[in-house]
């Protein structure tokens, strides 16, 4: 018991030591030695009831993820917690595929992680990074012209929150030196994104997925070859707008623009 006490002594009387000082006025003050237990034992009960209920409402494992279709192979996923974009900003219309509204760069959620499946226009723009500091990560040439602090070692990714891990893939896409694809395991959700990956080679490799992003030729690739995507659903995507296409069966979604799904 670590509690103050007084010198009990007469002037002119010897002095005692300490631990005699603390037995003689436990003795006289009794009382005030019980409440200070107690109020240290209440204290100690509040601080532990506040660690369980701090601990019940902490990020989970079974939190909701929700993703938002940006356009292109560009998405925005948060569980509340961590927000991740993919494949965006990208150039707004390039190449002749989507354009998206002028305010969707200014609106960026600070604190970010940014993943690029390569560097193309239509899935990356250098200019929505000048304003800010976020940083990403991507292949050459995605990191080329940013200074290194503003770049992700992709192990640092994993590092970013206690149910999230990404997995990389180096996936084909013509007239890309570097390509690819990934699985994010998030709060036991499984989500592949092929980005722009031109063969079943990949996604063919994976099981049990929650939900996959594919463009339509990779789709016909798979069913060509008769590849059986193993997810519960798959998100078309990449899609020109001006395209009309297909549904190819209850489990592929073609989305329209900023239609959110979420992952319970
Ligand atoms: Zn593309």
């Amino acid at each position: 018991m670590n509690i103050l006490v007084p010198n009990i002594n007469h002037p002119g009387q010897k002095s005692l030591s300490l631990k005699v000082r603390r037995k003689v006025y436990a003795v006289r003050y009794p009382k005030y030695i019980t409440m200070k237990t107690k109020k240290k034992k209440i204290i100690k009960t509040i601080l532990l009831s506040l660690f369980i209920i701090v601990a019940n409402f902490a990020p989970g494992q079974n939190e909701a993820i929700e993703i938002e279709f940006l356009g292109n192979c560009g998405l925005f996923m948060t569980d509340g917690n961590l927000k991740v974009y993919v494949d965006f900003p990208y150039k707004s219309g390039a190449y002749g595929y989507m354009t998206y509204r002028p305010g969707l760069v200014d609106s960026i959620h600070e604190n970010s992680i940014f993943i690029f499946t390569h560097g193309h226009a239509d899935h990356f723009n250098r200019k929505g990074f000048k304003q800010t500091n976020q940083k990403l990560y991507g292949p050459w040439p995605v990191s080329f012209f940013l200074s290194g602090k503003r770049k992700y070692k992709f192990f640092e990714l994993n590092d970013k929150g206690q149910n999230f891990s990404i997995t990389k893939f180096k996936t084909k896409h013509r007239l890309s030196l570097k390509h690819y694809s990934y699985l994010i395991e998030w709060n036991n959700k499984r989500i592949y994104i092929s980005g722009d990956d031109e063969s079943a080679d990949t996604i063919s490799t994976m099981d049990d997925l929650d939900l996959a992003f594919a463009p339509y030729w990779l789709l016909h690739n798979a069913s060509e070859r008769g590849i059986k995507i193993q997810t519960k659903q798959i998100i078309l995507y990449h899609h020109p707008s001006v395209e009309s296409i297909d549904n190819k069966g209850e489990k592929v979604i073609v989305p329209v623009q900023y239609q959110k799904f979420e992952l319970e």
